[in-house]
C-alpha cells in the first residue's frame, strides 16, 4: 500500500509538471496575443426587452484563437489573464476591437445598441480606467450611452466609496454600470444604494434553478422588490427555456440574454442578424 502511495504521488507530481508546463507555455502565447492582437475577436450577445422584442443591447465577449492550442475558452484564459495582468492590455484591445466595430457600424448607416464591456477588479482599479474609456469616446467618436460595464460585486465591495468615485466618472462619460453574476457573490446588499450603478444582472446559475428549486423563485421575489425600490434595472443572463422566461415574466424581468434569445455570435453575424439600418 505504501509503495502504491508513492507511486500515486509520483503519477499527482507529474500531473502537476504537465500543468504548470501548461499554464505557463498558454501564458507566453496569451503575453504574444496580448502585444500583437493576433487570434483575438468580439463576439455580442443580444439582449432584448421581452414584452416589446426589441433589441436592448449586446454583451462583448472576448474570444481567442491560437495556432497551436486552437480556440481556448474564456473561462480558461480570462483568469489566466487576472492572475498574469495580461487583463490589463487584453482589456485595452477589447475596447478597441468594440470601439472600431461600433464605428463601422455606425459610419454603414447601422443602428448599433449600447455594448457593454466585462471589467474585471484589475481593470476596474487600474488609475486611468476613466482616461482610457473617455479617450475611447473620443477617438471612435461614439455617442453618449453607447458603452457600459458589467462588474462583478467583489470588485466594488472591498473599497466601495473609492469604486463610487469612478462609478459616477463613468456615468459622467454616459456609460451605465450593471453589477454581473448578481446573486453569487457576496449580496452585502446595503453597498448598492452607495453606489452609481444602473442594473443588476442575475446570475446565470441562478436563472437555471427557476421553476426548479423554492429557493430560486424566493430571491428572484426579493431580488426584483428590491431593484424597483432602488431604481434599478434587472438583466437576466443565461436565459435557455421557456419556463425560464415564463418564471421571470412573473416577476417583471424583461430585458432577457440567453442562448433562448440570442448566442453570442461574431460582429457581421450580429449585423445581420439584429441591426437595421437607421431609417433616413
Ligand atoms: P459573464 O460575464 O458572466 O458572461 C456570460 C457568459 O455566459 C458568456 O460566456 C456567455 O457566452 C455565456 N452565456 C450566455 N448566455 C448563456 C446561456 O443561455 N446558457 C449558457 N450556458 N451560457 C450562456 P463566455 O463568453 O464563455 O465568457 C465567460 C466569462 O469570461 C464571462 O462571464 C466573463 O466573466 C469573462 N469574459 C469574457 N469576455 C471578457 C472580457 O472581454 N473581459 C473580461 N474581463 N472578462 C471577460
Ligand atoms: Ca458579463
Ligand atoms: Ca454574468
Ligand atoms: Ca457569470
Amino acid at each position: 500500500a505504501k509503495q502504491e502511495g508513492r507511486n500515486t504521488y509520483r503519477l499527482f507530481k507529474a500531473e502537476m509538471h504537465r500543468q504548470d508546463h501548461h499554464n505557463l507555455a498558454l501564458e507566453t502565447a496569451l503575453r504574444n496575443t496580448a502585444e500583437s492582437g493576433e487570434g483575438l475577436s468580439v463576439h455580442y450577445q443580444p439582449l432584448f426587452d421581452r414584452d416589446s422584442g426589441s433589441l436592448q443591447g449586446a454583451e462583448a465577449l472576448l474570444r481567442w484563437t491560437h495556432p497551436d492550442f486552437g480556440t481556448v475558452s474564456p473561462g480558461e484564459f480570462i483568469p489566466l489573464a487576472e492572475r498574469s495582468g495580461l487583463i490589463l492590455p487584453l482589456g485595452r484591445r477589447l475596447m478597441q476591437l468594440v470601439g472600431g466595430q461600433l464605428r463601422d457600424w455606425l459610419d454603414a448607416g447601422l443602428a448599433p445598441p449600447r455594448v457593454a464591456i466585462n471589467l474585471s477588479a484589475r481593470q476596474f482599479w487600474q488609475s486611468d480606467l476613466v482616461a482610457e474609456v473617455a479617450d475611447l469616446y473620443a477617438t471612435y467618436r461614439l455617442p453618449a450611452g453607447q458603452i457600459g460595464f458589467e462588474l462583478t460585486e467583489s470588485t466594488l465591495l472591498d473599497k466601495h466609496q473609492q469604486a463610487a468615485a469612478t462609478l459616477e466618472a463613468l456615468r459622467t462619460l454616459g456609460c451605465y454600470i450593471a453589477i454581473d453574476d448578481f446573486g453569487t457573490g457576496y449580496s452585502s446588499l446595503s453597498y448598492l444604494q452607495e453606489l452609481p450603478v444602473t442594473s443588476l444582472k442575475l446570475d446565470r446559475s441562478f436563472i437555471h434553478g427557476l421553476g426548479q428549486s423554492r429557493g430560486s423563485t424566493a430571491i428572484l421575489a426579493a431580488v426584483t422588490g428590491l431593484a424597483r425600490e432602488l431604481g434599478l434595472q434587472v438583466v437576466a443572463e443565461g436565459v435557455e427555456t421557456e419556463a425560464q422566461l415564463a418564471a421571470l415574466g412573473e416577476y417583471h424581468v424583461t430585458l432577457i440574454q440567453g442562448f433562448l434569445t440570442g448566442r453570442p455570435v461574431p460582429a457581421d453575424a450580429f449585423a445581420a442578424a439584429y441591426l437595421a439600418r437607421e431609417p433616413q
